[in-house]
């Protein structure tokens, strides 16, 4: 039996429960693994650039924590240490403990947006690109078509030579050389909504187009349908697909994220596909999450649960059985660079190497640092410039050495940023997603 209290001579109660460590409605649960060893520190690139404690996964595990128990406020130095992290989950790679610091990340960006939503400017611009513009595959379109005119009929030449850029309000100017080229409307139209198996049928699957994928990087997307036809899929394209909801749950629009998750899932299941398969490493390792994201929701765990479970890589599924021939030889030496949300994300390692070893003819060297991020990260190059360009640089270094004739990677925003260093630095090196390079391999469109 419990003893009376000194105060009140009553036995105490029961203890109550202990309140979930939550930023944002989000777990932080996991924080409470970190046992601080520090061994992510020597992996992290933030840490690596700029030494500091506070921009280690470590010293950012702590801030979360300390916010999440509210022993402190969200100052402008917090913001700016959580701000910088890439979200590359390189330490989550490494961590013995086992800390999910991917999930962190997400939920203190959800709460910085809650109590810094910022001026009239910038939530006008995050509803248009999170609220409007990416989850409506229509409105995109009209917007990539107004993009392409810009690109194509001269204005941006005119716009680059008269110095018209630089009346543009901060930060625009900056942004506008990192906008990829989109391809004519040809390739920016919705894929036919099956791409029949080449040879014996070995699984019916749905591909996700994505958003911006879809737009500006629509012959990637037909290279993978037609690689994964060569290879005995059916592959299934959902018209009514939009976006999976990767770049809210990173740039903390978290009720946009589980609003996004919900279409997906209900999308492919009406699909009746045995794998979702995803060329952009974001989305992927994304996607594969949706059994946590929707966890708190009991008309939806179940679903995302199973619907997670039948997520893959393009590259993962491809490499489940060796690559069905006749390939062609691809007489060229070439690296490979290892997306974070491919390697870190989704701990997808050998299963490109696996792939490139089959082409004929193709000779891959290594590349130091394959793993590193090069400042790319969803939207990071973008809002942090300066430490995204030291990334890049630092990558694009690398690769120059290695003396390859092209970079292989399997996501575009790798290679956008990847191209545009290689073009900064003067160099001819190319750089292509796996699917284009198998694609090359299989003759291409023509086949
Ligand atoms: S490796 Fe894991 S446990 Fe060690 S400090 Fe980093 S996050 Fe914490
Ligand atoms: S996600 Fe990347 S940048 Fe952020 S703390 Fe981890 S290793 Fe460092």
């Amino acid at each position: 039996m419990a003893a009376p209290t000194a105060t009140t001579g009553h036995a105490p109660g029961p203890e109550p429960p202990a309140t979930p460590l939550a930023l944002h409605g989000q777990s932080v649960e996991g924080v409470d693994r970190c046992v601080h060893c520090g061994l992510c520190l020597a992996y992290c690139p933030t840490f690596s650039l700029l030494g500091t404690e506070m921009d280690s996964p470590r010293g950012r595990i702590f801030l979360i924590k300390s916010l999440a128990e509210g022993r402190i406020a969200l100052s402008d130095s917090t913001v700016e240490h959580l701000d910088l992290c890439l979200g590359c989950r390189a330490c989550e790679t490494v961590c013995p403990s086992g800390v999910p610091y991917g999930e962190l990340i997400e939920a203190a960006r959800a709460e910085i947006e809650r109590q810094r939503p910022g001026g009239l400017l910038r939530r006008l611009f995050r509803w248009l690109n999170f609220g409007l513009l990416l989850p409506h595959p229509r409105m995109l379109a009209l917007a990539a078509g107004g993009l392409r005119f810009y690109q194509s009929s001269g204005l941006r030449r005119l716009a680059r030579a008269s110095g018209l850029l630089r009346l543009l309000p901060a930060p625009l100017p900056a942004w506008e050389p990192l906008l990829p080229d989109l391809p004519a409307a040809r390739d920016r139209a919705p894929l036919p909504a099956l791409t029949p198996p080449r040879g014996a049928r070995r699984a019916r699957v749905g591909l996700l187009t994505g958003c911006i994928q879809r737009v500006a990087f629509g012959p990637q997307n037909r290279a993978t349908a037609r690689v994964l036809a060569m290879n005995g899929a059916e592959v299934v394209a959902p018209r009514a697909q939009a976006c999976c909801g990767a770049l809210h749950a990173h740039g903390g629009e978290h009720a946009l994220a589980l609003d996004l998750a919900r279409r997906v899932v209900e999308v492919f299941e009406a699909a009746d596909v045995e794998h979702v398969i995803v060329n952009v490493s974001g989305c992927g390792a994304h996607m594969k999450s949706y059994g946590t994201l929707l966890a708190g929701d009991p008309a939806w765990r179940e679903r995302a649960r199973r619907f997670a479970a039948r997520v893959r890589d393009v590259s993962e599924f491809l490499a489940m059985e060796p690559l069905r021939g006749p390939l062609r030889p691809v007489k060229r030496t070439v690296t490979y660079h290892d997306p974070c949300h491919v390697v870190h994300g989704q701990k997808i390692r050998k299963e490109p190497r696996a792939l490139l070893a089959q082409v004929p003819g193709l000779a891959v060297v290594d590349l130091p640092e394959s793993d590193w991020c090069c400042g790319s990260a969803g939207t990071y190059n973008l809002v942090q410039p300066e430490m995204a360009r030291r990334l890049q640089e630092r990558k694009v270094a690398h690769i120059r050495k290695t003396g390859a004739e092209a970079v292989v990677t399997a996501n575009p925003g790798c290679i956008i940023q990847i191209a545009q260093g290689l073009r900064a630095a003067g160099s001819p090196i190319e750089v292509l997603h796996i699917v284009e390079l198998l694609d090359q391999a299989y003759g291409g469109e023509g086949a």
